[in-house]
């Protein structure tokens, strides 16, 4: 441990996990933003599901090939609040430099996250955190594409030493050479250790992008309950068969209430 390694005591952790009451923290929404009436749609049958905490929709869409759908940009913000003035959720989305977080910050979005594309380069991770200096938000780090601990550690490390105290970790799986049957390997080894190195960040787990397929999510959902996690993501959206992106691990509304449902999970109000 060093200087810089957070290591909040129990009394000071005022983070995302304290703005909710519910166990675990459940993050849903859509993997990409795409119109006002299908972020809406999902929100209030997300809403309905009473262990839903915090909506998410990617607004910046970090894709491998140019054409592919790259996410609608800053209006997409505007729905973000909508959904939150209209339901009542706490919001969250991806921002992938210090411009996406003046941008995210001004719409009043309350958890910032760090994708597996950004983690992975120090600089823009430098420049985020700098960019949040004086700023009190939780920020989300999700861990690299890659298999590298201390990459992941470090990202963390360098919102801590920017003055953000309300950090989590988000485990979305590592491509690695070999990734069947998952679309990222979950490692849960890795993942562990860096909560060991960690102790006191939360540890957020993604099933949807370590899966790839519904009919993963639930075995990965209840392994990551099973390991302590302290909350999940999962991507739902009201229509997955039309989502422009990742359409085939995203569940609807109704789905995902039955998947909290029936995860083994203690307290959990679904
Ligand atoms: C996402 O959660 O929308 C996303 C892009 O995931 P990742 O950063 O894990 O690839
Ligand atoms: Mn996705």
């Amino acid at each position: 441990m060093n200087a810089n390694t957070p290591n909040m005591k129990p009394g000071h952790r005022k983070s995302v996990l304290a703005k909710t009451t519910k166990y675990p923290v459940v993050i849903a929404g859509p993997c990409s933003a795409e119109s006002e009436e299908q972020m809406l749609k999902t929100a209030f049958g997300l809403k309905k599901l009473q262990g839903v905490s915090i909506f998410r929709a990617g607004i910046w869409k970090p894709r491998t090939r140019l054409g592919s759908f790259q996410g609608v940009g800053t209006i997409g913000l505007e729905w973000l609040k909508t959904v939150k003035q209209e339901t009542g959720l706490l919001t969250t989305c991806e921002v992938a430099n210090a411009s996406h977080v003046a941008e995210a910050l001004k719409h009043g979005v309350d958890v910032l996250m760090i994708g597996a594309h950004t983690t992975v380069n120090a600089f823009l991770v430098q420049e985020i955190a700098d960019s949040l200096r004086g700023v009190d938000v939780p920020v989300l780090v999700k861990n690299p594409v890659h298999l590298d601990l201390p990459l992941w550690a470090g990202a963390i490390e360098r919102f801590y030493h920017s003055g953000i105290r309300d950090l989590g970790a988000i485990h979305r799986g590592f491509s690695t050479l070999d990734n069947a049957p998952y679309r990222n390997h979950p490692k849960w080894d890795q993942a562990i250790e860096l909560k060991d190195m960690l102790p006191d960040v939360p540890m957020f787990c993604d099933p949807s992008h370590i899966a790839g397929k519904r009919s993963l999510l639930r075995p990965v959902s209840q392994r990551a309950v099973d390991l302590g996690y302290d909350g999940l993501m999962i991507e739902a959206h009201y229509n997955p068969a039309k989502a422009l992106s990742d359409p085939q691990h995203q569940l609807m509304p109704q789905e995902l209430g039955i998947l909290l449902q029936v995860l083994n999970i203690d307290g959990i109000d679904a």
